[in-house]
């Protein structure tokens, strides 16, 4: 293996650190205690792992948490008043509504309610048309926390030639847009592309988002590219014992760690970071509320 490994969880850590520093600045300075509130609307297991440890992450970093659980069958008007309530609340930054709702809910209409100065996870359909025309916005915590990591091992992507596999609103095209920001040369791969192996041996950056299990080998990446690999996929792994299981990336890690110049691992790449970047988008939208600098290297 010669790709260096990217330590999405070392860089979390450090990032999550960032964000613990200007909550007691604001705290201390300007008596300013940063909120996020979650809400989860059903009991689907892994939003509740996700929103659990999203709350206890909150907290750690010295942020107001709040988490609104409701009943699977929660109207959408009941849902909305919630957001509406939330919206007005000034000790609350950041509102972030667990995805996926129960069918009966309209997710467009329920994401596109909140306040987009408060929408965390950048997907209210302002901060999308904010971000795809370069405007200041609040960007998607998953590409937002790749592109730190793309910047933090590149220093300038200025130039290079980025392959994003996958194009759906959450990563696939936000990314585009943030390296499209910062200069690369973007392709957009999905479902339809033609010779994607190609396409993929192009790029000096490679994104994969495409949810799966190892579909990038080794042998896509061209030698001393960077591999960001997004996809969280869980197979079986008889060789654990019966009936277990382990979380896989898109990327054949190992093959593609031998020809790779670096390299996100899974776990431990971008999903620590994905969590990082929500506590640090709540701290940009509590400083921006409140007139205040944006914290450094936290944005996009
Ligand atoms: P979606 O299912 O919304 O999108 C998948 C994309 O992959 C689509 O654009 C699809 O193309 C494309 N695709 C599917 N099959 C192929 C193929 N054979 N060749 C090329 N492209 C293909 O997934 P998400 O973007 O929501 O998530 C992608 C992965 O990232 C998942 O594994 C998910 O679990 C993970 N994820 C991880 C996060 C983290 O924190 N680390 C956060 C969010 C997601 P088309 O549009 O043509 O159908």
């Amino acid at each position: 293996m010669s790709a260096k490994v990217i330590d999405g969880k070392a860089f979390a850590a450090k990032v999550r650190g960032q964000v613990a520093e200007h909550v007691t600045r604001l705290k201390d300075e300007h008596g300013i205690t940063p909120g996020l509130a979650v809400v989860l609307v059903g009991e689907d297991p892994a939003s509740q792992v996700y929103v659990r440890s999203k709350g206890k992450m909150t907290l750690e970093v010295g942020m107001k948490s709040v988490e609104h659980k409701l009943d699977a069958n929660t109207s959408e008007a009941d849902l909305l008043a919630l957001i509406d309530q939330l919206n007005n609340d000034d000790t609350i930054h950041g509102i972030l509504v667990q995805l996926p709702l129960p069918k009966h809910l309209n997710e467009d209409l329920v994401i596109n309610s909140i306040d987009p100065s408060k929408d965390v996870d950048g997907f209210h359909i302002s901060n999308v048309g904010l971000l795809g025309t370069g405007q200041k916005s609040m960007v998607p915590c998953t590409p937002l926390g790749c592109l730190m990591m793309l910047r933090d091992h590149h220093g300038s992507l200025s130039g290079l030639n980025a392959v994003v596999v996958g194009r759906s609103n959450i990563v696939g095209k936000p990314m585009s847009q943030l390296l499209l920001g910062d200069s690369c040369t973007v392709t957009i791969a999905h479902s339809r592309t033609k010779d994607l192996p190609d396409v993929v041996r192009g790029a000096d950056i490679v994104v994969a988002a495409v949810g799966r299990p190892e579909m990038v080998p080794g042998d896509w990446i061209k030698p001393g590219a960077t591999v960001i690999d997004v996809g969280i996929n869980r197979i079986d792994a008889p060789e654990k014992g019966e009936g277990k299981t382990r979380l896989v990336g898109d990327c054949h890690y190992e093959s593609c760690a031998e020809v790779a110049g670096a390299i996100t691992p899974v776990p431990g790449g971008v999903g620590p970071m994905t969590i990082a970047c929500l506590l640090a988008n709540t701290v940009t939208s509590c400083c921006r509320a409140n007139g205040l600098d944006e914290p450094e290297g936290l944005t996009a």
